[in-house]
Order: structure tokens, then sequence, then C-alpha cells
């Protein structure tokens, strides 16, 4: 028998189940015991949010943060502006379906500096916060991996989000730790302990690191499987003082072969032995 109160904080990306559509993720996910998930903004096209909303309601699941808006740098000033406008789309869309979060990919143009991009990003989520702030929606700056500096995200480090996040000085900006993307970095602890601080721990994201890595996106681990000191970086983040859902978000074409059915038992387990 499984003990459904260790379970109570695990939450699950429905991208971590990328063969599910949203339907039956929510299904699925409720049916073994879940309580939290996060949601991808493609599952919600061609949707009625009002439907979904009351759909997640009636399995008792409530969405932890919405995947997600950023990319806020480009050379083009027009470009700029049209990133503004889709994160305000996907703010009505967080605030319609009551997801109280926005994760933030924030973005990197090959074509111009990290400093370039990371005053970029910095403004455009300026820009942005009196619209989220209205919805009620906050927004965390997710530093990824540096191996995606070229054109994914100039923020890969979290004392960088830090940076921004105490530049921008707002209680609806703060951070999203993922421990694939932070695990490397030896001022990890005292930079979580800061993000505490400022109350910037606004999500925690696990899985885990595979060593060789066969694929920079999609080639992660289940918790367990890889080099990431899970349980550490957990406890650096519960000991800063955040309580919030534990996010499982994995992206690997081999686990997305497994009977998802299965694989979601596998996350259960996982996580009660090695989150
Ligand atoms: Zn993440």
């Amino acid at each position: 028998m499984e003990n459904k109160l260790d379970l109570n904080r695990l939450c699950v990306h429905t991208q971590t189940t990328k063969p599910w559509d949203l339907e039956t993720c929510i299904k699925e996910y409720s049916k073994a015991g879940i309580q939290h998930l996060s949601i991808w903004r493609h599952l919600l096209e061609n949707q009625n949010l009002k439907e979904v909303r009351r759909t997640l309601q009636d399995h008792q699941l409530s969405v932890t943060s919405l995947v997600r808006g950023g990319f806020f740098t480009a050379v083009s000033q027009s470009d700029r502006k049209a990133a503004i406008e889709v994160n305000k789309k996907a703010i009505d869309e967080a605030e319609a379906i009551g997801a109280p979060l926005i994760v933030l990919v924030c973005g990197a143009d090959p074509n111009q500096s990290l400093e370039t991009s990371r005053a970029q990003i910095a403004d455009g989520i300026h820009e942005l916060l009196p619209y989220a702030k209205a919805a009620n929606v906050k927004l965390a700056i997710e530093p990824l991996h540096p191996m995606y500096a070229a054109d994914k995200s100039a923020v890969v480090s979290l004392a960088q989000a830090n940076d921004i996040a105490e530049q921008l000085n707002h209680p609806f900006v703060g951070i999203a730790i993922d421990v694939y993307h932070l695990w490397w970095d030896n001022q990890l602890e005292q930079e979580i302990e800061r993000c505490g601080k400022n109350n910037s721990i606004f999500a925690f994201h696990v899985c885990d690191w595979l060593s060789p890595t066969t694929d920079m996106l999609n080639d992660r681990g289940l918790m367990g499987e890889g080099t990431i000191p899970v349980k550490q970086i957990r406890n650096w983040v519960e000991q800063a003082g955040f309580q919030g859902p534990i996010e499982v978000e994995i992206f690997s074409e081999r686990l997305w072969k497994k009977n998802q059915t299965a694989f979601l038992n596998e996350i259960k387990e996982a996580y009660i032995q090695h989150t």
C-alpha cells in the first residue's frame, strides 16, 4: 500500500507524459493520487479554458504553474514587442485556468551579447508586471543550464536569476529552481539561501542528469537514475523556506516510449525514494 500522504506535494508536468493529451493527463494523474500538475501551454490550444478549469476541479487537481512564457530577447524591437503580447496571452490563460504562476524561459538571441539579452529580459519582465499583478499571476524566472545560453536563455545560473529578481524587486517576480539546470553550480547552496531570503523561491523542478547525456533537450532521467543530488538540493530549498509542490519535469524520448501509466508509477516511486 502506498502512503497517500507521501504524495501530497508531488506535481507532474504534462510534458513529462508527453504522449498524453490534457484530458488523459488529468484523468490518469488523478487516478494515481497526484494532486498537482503543471500544464504546458500547447495543450490549451483549442480548449475551452473554463471547462478545463472545471475538469481540474472535478478531479481535485490544482495547477502549480503554466509552462511557459518568456523569450523576451531579440535584436529587433518589434520582435520584443511581439513577445510581450505573447506573454500577456499566457497570463490570460493562466488566470482562466487558475494557475497562480507562469514559468519563464527567458530567451537569448545568438546575434547579440548575453549582457544585452539579460537587460532585455529584465525590461520585458518589468513591462509585464502590471498585467501579471492585475491577473494575480506570478512570474518565475527559470535559469537554464549553460548549454542553452546561445539561444534559449541568457540566464544560466541562480546568481544571475537572483540578480534580476533583486533588480526588479517585486512580489510577483521570483524564480523556478530546476535541479537539471543548476546542480553543477558550486554556489548553489548560497544562492538558494539568498533566493529564500528574498522570498523568491516560487517553484522547484526535479529530474536527473544522465551520464552520458545523448540529447541536449530530450534525454533527462528519472530521479535516482543520474548524477544530481536531488535530496540534497531539495533539502537546501526547504531550509530556505520553500514548502510548495515538488514538480517532476522530465523530457525523455526513452521514457515517452514506455507505457505512460506504468511510467507514472515509476515517477511516484522515484519521488518517494530519491527526491
Ligand atoms: Zn524546469
